[in-house]
C-alpha cells in the first residue's frame, strides 16, 4: 500500500472548536448533571475535546422545547414557503462553511478532507435544497368516495421527531432526517453518535443564524443506553428515526412499542452482495468493487462487502483486486490525494482485526493486507480474502471495515442463492454487459437498492433503505419524506342533512 503519508506525525487541523455543549431551545447549554465525555482523534487515540454528556434529563429539556415549538409554533404555524426559504439559507451559509464543516468530520470522524470536502457536505447541501423545495409541495387528495361525501386528506407533521444517527456519516445522516423531518413541519431532537459529536452542533448553529426558531432543532450529545435509550422511549416523541446496528435497532424498536407505538424508521446494517459476471468489463468492475468495499475504511452500511465472481473470470479478478489494494493510497485523512484514514475507534479497531483473523483461520486466503498501519491510530492495511466460502464469519456478518472478501460462483442461479443468503437485505451490485442478465439479477435479490454497473450512488431524490433485518422505511426522496407525515382523512357530508 501507498503510504504516502508520514501516519505518526499527524497534520494538526487550523480550526477551533467553539461548540461543544448541548443545543437546547435555540441556546448552548451544559449537561443537566454537569458531565461531559471525550471525543477522540482517531489519527492518533488523543482527545479532541470534551463534549457536554446529555442523559435522560437533557433529552426531556429537549423533547419540551420541541414540543412547544410544534404545539404552540412557530415551526409549524409558519407558512411552508417560510420554512423552504430558512433550509434554503441554511444550504447556502452551510456550503459557505464547507471547509471549517468537513475539517470538524475529518477530525473527529478521520475520514479523508477531500472525501468530506468534495464529495459529502456538498450532498448535505444538496440534500436540503431538496427538502426544502418540498416543504411547500405537500399536500393531499380529494378522494371520490362513495355516497354523498366530500373527502379529502390533509398530510400532516406528526410532531417531535427523535432521530438517532451514527458516526460513520455524522452530517449526511444528519441531512437524511433533519432535511425531511423539517421540511414536513415536525420539529427535531436529534442524538448525536457519541464518537461524532462536533460537526453537528456546528452546523445546527448555522441552521439557526439563516432563521430557524429556537426549539424547532435541539441537539443532544451522549450515549446511546442513556441519551438515545431515553429518546426512543420517550412518551412525547411521536417519531423516530433511528441508523446503526441491527442490533441496536431492535432495542430501539423494543423502547418505541413499550412506550407510545411511535411509528420508527429504520436503516440498518448490511452484507451487501457485488456480483460481478462473466461478460462484465473487469477493469471496471475490479475498481468499483474496490470502492464499494473500501470507501469511507469500509465503514458503509451497504458496503458491497460479498464480492462474488463467476467462477470464468475469478482467478484474473483476484489477482487485479489484489493489486488495486495494494495500490490504495493510506494516510493522514488531512493530506491531500489520501484515499484511506484510520477506523473510528479502538474498538471498532481490535473488532475489524479480529475478523480478519477469523478470515485466516476459517481457511480464507490471504491474498493482502491484514496488518495495523503505522503504530498510532487505527490506520488498517486495506485487506483482501479470496476463496470465501458462506460459512465463514467473514461471509456472514458485518465487518465495517476494509477487508474484501471475495468468493466464486458457477451459474447465476447460485449467484442469485449466495447473493440472497444473507439476514441483510441492504443493496447489491450487479455488474455485466447483459440486459437479460442484469434484469434476471435485479428481479431476484432481496434487497434494497440495485446497481447496475456502478455503486454507492447517493441521489438525494433516490430512495434508501433495507429489505429483511436491514430496516424498515425508506430515506430519501418521496418516499422519505413521506415517513415523517400522517395521513388525516377529512370527510363531510355534501348537503347539510
Ligand atoms: P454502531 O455500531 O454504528 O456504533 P449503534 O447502533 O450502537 O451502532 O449506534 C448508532 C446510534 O445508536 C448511536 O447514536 C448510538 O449512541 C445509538 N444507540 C446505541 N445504543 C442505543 C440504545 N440502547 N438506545 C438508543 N440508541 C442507542
Amino acid at each position: 500500500f501507498s503510504t504516502s503519508a508520514a501516519i505518526d506525525e499527524p497534520i494538526n487541523p487550523s480550526i477551533q472548536i467553539d461548540h461543544t455543549q448541548l443545543l437546547i431551545n435555540g441556546q448552548f447549554v451544559d449537561a443537566a448533571s454537569g458531565k461531559n465525555f471525550p471525543t477522540f482523534d482517531p489519527r492518533t487515540g488523543d482527545v479532541i475535546a470534551r463534549v457536554a454528556e446529555g442523559d435522560a434529563e437533557d433529552i426531556n429539556r429537549a423533547v419540551a422545547a420541541a414540543r412547544k415549538a410544534f404545539d404552540e409554533g412557530p415551526w409549524p404555524k409558519m407558512t411552508a414557503y417560510e420554512r423552504s426559504r430558512i433550509m434554503f439559507r441554511f444550504a447556502d451559509l452551510l456550503e459557505k462553511h464547507t471547509e471549517e464543516v468537513a475539517t470538524l468530520e475529518t477530525w473527529d470522524n478521520g475520514k479523508p478532507y477531500e472525501q468530506a470536502a468534495k464529495i459529502e457536505i456538498p450532498m448535505v447541501v444538496r440534500m436540503f435544497r431538496y427538502y426544502a423545495g418540498w416543504a411547500d409541495k405537500i399536500h393531499g387528495l380529494t378522494v371520490p368516495a362513495d355516497g354523498q361525501h366530500h373527502v379529502q386528506t390533509l398530510h400532516e407533521p406528526y410532531g417531535v421527531a427523535g432521530l438517532i444517527i451514527p458516526w460513520n456519516f455524522p452530517l449526511l445522516l444528519y441531512s437524511w432526517k433533519v432535511g425531511p423531518a423539517l421540511a414536513c413541519g415536525n420539529t427535531v431532537v436529534l442524538k448525536t453518535a457519541e464518537q461524532t459529536p462536533l460537526s453537528a452542533l456546528y452546523v445546527s448553529k448555522l441552521f439557526h443564524e439563516s432563521g430557524l426558531p429556537p426549539g424547532v432543532l435541539n441537539v443532544v450529545s451522549g450515549f446511546g443506553p442513556t441519551a438515545g435509550a431515553a429518546l426512543s422511549s420517550h412518551m412525547d416523541v411521536n417519531k423516530l428515526s433511528f441508523t446503526g446496528s441491527t442490533a441496536t435497532g431492535k432495542v430501539v424498536l423494543g423502547l418505541a412499542a413499550n412506550s407510545n407505538l411511535k411509528p420508527v424508521t429504520l436503516e440498518l446494517g448490511g452484507k451487501s452482495p457485488f456480483i460481478v459476471c462473466e461478460d462484465a468489463d473487469i477493469d471496471k468492475a475490479v475498481e468499483l468493487a474496490h470502492s464499494a468495499l473500501f470507501f469511507n475504511q469500509g465503514q458503509c452500511c451497504c458496503a458491497g462487502s460479498r464480492t462474488l465472481v463467476h467462477e470464468s473470470v475469478y482467478d484474473e479478478f483476484v489477482e487485479k483486486a489484489k493489486a488495486r489494494a495494494l495500490k490504495r493510497v493510506v494516510g493522514d485523512p488531512f493530506k491531500t490525494g489520501i484515499e484511506q484514514g484510520p477506523q473510528i475507534d479502538n474498538e471498532q479497531f481490535q473488532k475489524i482485526l479480529k475478523y480478519i483473523r477469523s478470515g485466516i483461520e476459517s481457511g480464507a486466503t490471504l491474498e493482502t493486507g491484514g496488518e495495523q498501519l503505522g503504530s498510532r491510530g487505527y490506520y488498517i492495511q486495506p485487506t483482501v480474502f479470496s476463496n470465501v466460502q458462506d460459512d465463514m464469519l467473514i461471509a456472514k456478518e458485518e465487518i465495517f471495515g476494509p477487508v474484501q472478501s471475495i468468493s466464486k460462483f458457477k451459474d447465476l442461479t447460485e449467484a442469485v442463492q449466495k447473493a440472497n443468503a444473507s439476514s441483510y437485505g441492504l443493496a447489491a451490485g450487479v455488474f455485466t454487459q447483459n440486459l437479460e442478465t442484469a434484469n434476471t439479477l435485479t428481479r431476484a435479490l432481496r434487497v434494497g437498492t440495485v446497481w447496475i454497473n456502478c455503486y454507492d450512488i447517493f441521489d438525494a431524490a433516490v430512495p434508501f433503505g433495507g429489505f429483511k433485518m436491514s430496516g424498515q422505511g425508506r430515506e430519501k426522496g418521496i418516499y422519505g419524506l413521506s415517513s415523517y407525515l400522517q395521513i388525516k382523512a377529512v370527510v363531510s357530508p355534501l348537503k347539510n342533512p
